[in-house]
């Protein structure tokens, strides 16, 4: 992960009927302007637009409902939230990491920056918001099959099954967009899917 892990926060506005201020760190700061970009694909904004409200069903206000009560599914002894599921957990960590291997790949460049960044062409932004739309809509897809589905928590390869579905379903969008979007060859994203497979180790308990 870069450095801007460590910056990982989100800001509540104290005015009442506004949005709060919602910092994904692998994302960046989740403006209007990036949620209803049209780089992001729908899934993904209803998914930031939610969030920015505090509006997404996770945690205390599942609790009744989800098997795993107010905790995440991946980690017992921690409380679920919004910022947890999509960036401090061990599975969304992994998730990520494959994500940056992705856009490194494919732009011959460091793993991708906070958005927007005037220095990237319009082809890398529309990689990287793709990229992202496609980890946020796994991992919500994975906590939603749990919590409201009551399946069985899914496995870290499951997890990677799924993200590589996305992945090969969005970048045949985007080339048909823009052929010039840097998309890896679907061999190569399946090489990286396996890679970050092996790699995988879950925290001790
Ligand atoms: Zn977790």
């Amino acid at each position: 992960m870069p450095p801007i892990s460590l910056l990982c926060n989100v800001l509540r506005s104290q005015a009442p009927n506004e949005p709060n201020t919602l910092t994904i760190p692998s994302v960046g700061r989740v403006s209007w302007e990036e949620i209803f970009h049209k780089h992001c694909h729908r899934p993904a904004s209803d998914l930031l637009w939610l969030a920015t409200w505090d509006r997404l069903p996770v945690g205390q206000p599942v609790a009744n409902i989800a098997p795993d009560n107010t905790q995440c599914p991946w980690c017992p002894s921690i409380k679920h939230n919004t910022l947890h599921l999509f960036h401090q957990c061990h599975i969304a960590q992994s998730i990520w990491d494959t994500a940056h291997m992705i856009y490194t790949e494919g732009t011959h460049s460091l793993p991708p920056p906070q958005i927007p960044d005037s220095s990237l062409s319009e082809c890398q932004l529309r990689l990287i918001r793709s990229i992202q739309s496609a980890v946020l809509t796994t991992l919500w897809n994975a906590f939603t099959s749990r919590a409201f589905g009551h399946d069985p928590t899914p496995t870290h390869h499951d997890i990677a099954d799924q993200f590589l579905g996305r992945l090969l379903h969005l970048c045949t969008l985007d080339i048909h967009l823009d052929p010039l979007t840097p998309w890896i060859k679907p061999t190569k994203i399946l090489s990286l899917i396996i890679i970050a497979k092996n790699r995988y180790t879950p925290p001790s308990p």
